[in-house]
């Protein structure tokens, strides 16, 4: 019998009048993605990124050729976070305020077409193996949920690989990639669409200043 067809069975007998029609699965060259598109009711509101066909159409190459240049990537953001600090008295001469816009904006471009990063404000990507967490559908921060699929991929996107698969592979490549064994803290929603950048230099700034009024005093 073909499987990924629907089974109209009609059992005969007195507990069972009407038709029984079971859901279709998914087998041998059908994705449950191409499965779940069939049997979706037909609306005319397609919702522009969470449609099944929208999932099959994604293409994660560049998130996925970060991950495998994560050594390379480490080094460069090490070398680039400490340009930033360098500048921070010019940010803080201009005000954060100011360049926060345009920091921003090319902060969101810059990683959103290398990582798909959704600007969580909070950044982790040098303990996440440069797999950004917050592409995981369920947002989860310190390491994958029960789901993942026995080829390494979501449970909730069957064509999109497991993000903390990746992010394992990812870290196996960096200097620094046990800090993925570091505990996460939740989400901080009231970041969301902020410049991470910014936060890390303005916090390593003010780290670097009080240690200086600890060691002067
Ligand atoms: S962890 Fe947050 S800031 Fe970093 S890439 Fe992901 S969404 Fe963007």
């Amino acid at each position: 019998m073909d499987r990924t067809q629907p089974v109209s069975t009609t059992a005969k007998g007195p507990a069972s009048s009407a038709p029984e029609v079971l859901p279709p699965t998914a087998s041998g060259g059908v994705t449950q993605a191409t499965v779940v598109k069939k049997t979706a009711p037909k609306s005319d509101y397609k919702p522009a990124d969470v449609s099944p066909q929208r999932r099959v159409q994604r293409s994660y190459s560049v998130r996925l050729w970060s991950i495998r240049h994560s050594r390379a990537l480490e080094w460069f953001y090490a070398r680039f976070a400490d340009t930033f600090l360098l500048l921070h008295p010019l940010w803080k001469s201009i005000g954060y305020r100011r360049v926060e816009g345009p920091v921003k904006f090319i902060e969101k471009r810059v990683k959103g077409f290398m990582f798909d990063c959704r600007m969580c404000g909070q950044c982790v990507l040098s303990s996440t193996g440069m797999s950004c967490p917050m592409n995981c559908p369920k947002q989860l921060r310190n390491g994958p949920c029960g789901g993942v699929r026995a080829n390494g991929n979501c449970e909730v996107e069957p064509d999109m690989p497991c993000v903390w698969v990746k992010a394992w592979e990812g870290s196996r490549n960096m200097v620094k990639g046990d800090a993925i064994l570091n505990v996460q803290k939740p989400v901080d929603q009231s970041l969301r669409e902020t410049s991470a950048w910014l936060r890390v230099t303005a916090n390593a700034a003010a780290a670097r200043e009080a240690e200086k009024a600890g060691t002067s005093a």
